[in-house]
């Protein structure tokens, strides 16, 4: 797809809104002067200024369908670069829309975080007033609305439990088994990596203990711990108990509200590591079927079936873990409609603590896109997503976190959904930017989060375990830069 536009600073919320209607296309930019190279999908943009009025415009051409809408906005003072951005949103919407058929349920906004922005506006325009905003301005769905609210709404009572000084941990450990055919993620094969792997428990325990001894330095209260990847169970029982003895010893654990592992992949887990894990304090695992149908998850690149989840998530309850969740996507290649609502109806008999609903997207890097191709990819995720939030709803299921990615199918979101007094705060405090998280391991991003403001600072660990393990001294140099944010030096 060509994407001509006469302004640069729009030009990328005018692709994210094309990516709403054609996620898999590769989207050009012809800019300003440019000459315009022919494509069968081409969208113009444009927005002109003349005697205090603006004029936003849009022309597409896609497959042999041609569409324009423009209109005029009178300057007044609410005009700025927001606005004019939204404005510009609504004029490529229109004409996608009356080019495809296709009716965002999301409108005009492209941002990862809806829920952020209701609890914005109802703060600031009050709780009708916000779910106007989203329906009239932001052209939202009444149902989406709703979705935004509540999430909105519940997430305010976990957001007070945190304090000034709080902060999160994450640990990253980038190895899984194998590669999902989706997956866009640095993670690395365990078996291929296999000798990486001593040294980079070792730098590992070491960055664990250096991120504690700054924390204590700057008086900070550790919330919730995450130890995420990639796959944390593709390590041995034995490693596991390595990393979460450093953490033991060197973290002050005595506050800490909640202690989550991913044991995403059911191949990886057995009594032994889930054992460790207990041991260790953990409070609340993950067990993502993705699916329960066989064929779905061989044709996504995972090795192990239905039943082998459910057999590890039994264990695991045997073994006492009674926070678990479980993740599903809607819109995996191959899956239909009654697959999907057969592995849910399947996640809510088996009743875990979390459940977490995600839409297939389609990221570059992700061999479906790559290799596979996108044609064995669900067409039914917009109705596979509504059954996720009927059934839950009235399964005693509250919505509790939410984000969206960009390129994700039919421009849906992921939503966690919590019973009673399950959510998982490291999700809420994370993708809400509630406070800092600080980060460990390859591919690791600190988050450093100003307590009086929206003020956030970024320091990234090395993508590569190889690098992660050879230019380590930097990594720890840039610790500096948590003590330079608390201390504002
Ligand atoms: S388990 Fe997650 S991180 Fe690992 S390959 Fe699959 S999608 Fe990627």
């Amino acid at each position: 797809m060509i994407l001509h536009t006469n302004n640069h600073t729009y030009k990328y919320e005018s692709e994210k809104i094309c990516r709403i209607y054609f996620p898999a296309e590769k989207i050009i930019f012809a800019c300003d002067n440019e000459e315009l190279p022919f494509d069968s999908k081409t969208v113009v943009t444009e927005i002109q200024e003349e005697a205090g009025t603006l004029i936003f415009s849009c022309k597409a051409q896609i497959d042999g369908k041609s569409e324009e809408y423009s209109f005029s906005y009178e300057k007044d003072e609410k005009d700025n670069e927001s606005l004019r951005e939204r404005l510009l949103a609504k004029a490529v919407t229109k004409v996608l829309t009356a080019i495809t058929g296709i009716v965002p349920p999301w409108g005009l906004l492209t941002g990862v975080r809806p829920a952020k922005l209701m609890r914005k506006y109802i703060n600031t325009d009050g709780e009708v007033k916000a779910k106007e905003i989203f329906i009239s301005f932001f052209e939202v769905t009444p149902e989406k609305t709703e979705l935004a609210f509540e999430v909105a709404n519940y997430e305010n009572t976990c957001i007070r439990m945190s304090g000034k000084n709080s902060f999160s941990l994450y640990i990253s450990i980038p190895f899984c088994p194998t590669r999902c055919s989706y997956c866009s993620f640095v993670s690395h094969s365990i078996d291929k990596a296999k000798k990486l792997i001593p040294d980079y428990i070792n730098n590992l325990c070491r960055e664990i203990e250096e991120t504690a001894r700054i924390a204590k330095e700057l008086s900070l209260s550790l919330e919730t711990v995450y130890i995420g990847g990639g796959t944390p169970t593709s390590f041995s029982a034995q490693a596991l108990k390595i990393i979460t003895s450093a953490l033991n010893e060197s973290f002050d654990m005595k506050n800490v509200r909640e202690f989550t592992v991913e044991a995403g992949r059911p191949d990886t887990i057995d009594e032994e590591k889930l054992s460790v894990l207990k041991e260790a304090g953990v409070s609340r695992i993950s067990i993502n079927p993705q699916t329960f149908s066989d064929s779905v998850l061989e044709a996504i690149g995972r090795k192990h079936t239905g039943k082998d989840t459910e057999e590890k998530y039994f264990l695991a309850r045997k073994l006492g873990f009674n926070n678990i969740n479980m993740d599903f996507i809607a819109g995996l290649p191959t899956d239909s409609f009654e697959g999907f609502k057969k592995s849910l109806d399947r996640a809510v008999e088996l009743s875990p603590e979390n459940i977490t609903v995600h839409t297939l997207a389609l990221k570059r890097s992700a061999s479906i896109v790559t290799e596979n191709g996108t044609d064995d990819i669900c067409t039914e995720t917009e109705r596979m997503v509504e059954y996720a939030n009927k059934v839950l709803s009235e399964n005693g299921y509250h919505p509790y976190y939410m984000y969206r990615q960009s390129k994700s199918v039919g421009n849906l979101e992921n939503v966690g959904w919590c019973k009673k007094d399950k959510p998982c705060l490291y999700n809420i405090y994370m993708m809400e930017e509630i406070h800092t998280v600080l980060a460990v391991g390859g591919a690791a991003v600190t988050k450093l989060k100003d307590p009086d403001s929206d003020s956030l600072q970024r320091v990234y660990n090395f993508k590569y375990p190889y690098e992660y393990i050879t230019r380590f001294s930097e990594i720890i140099e840039r610790k500096d830069e948590i003590r330079r944010f608390y201390q504002g030096t």
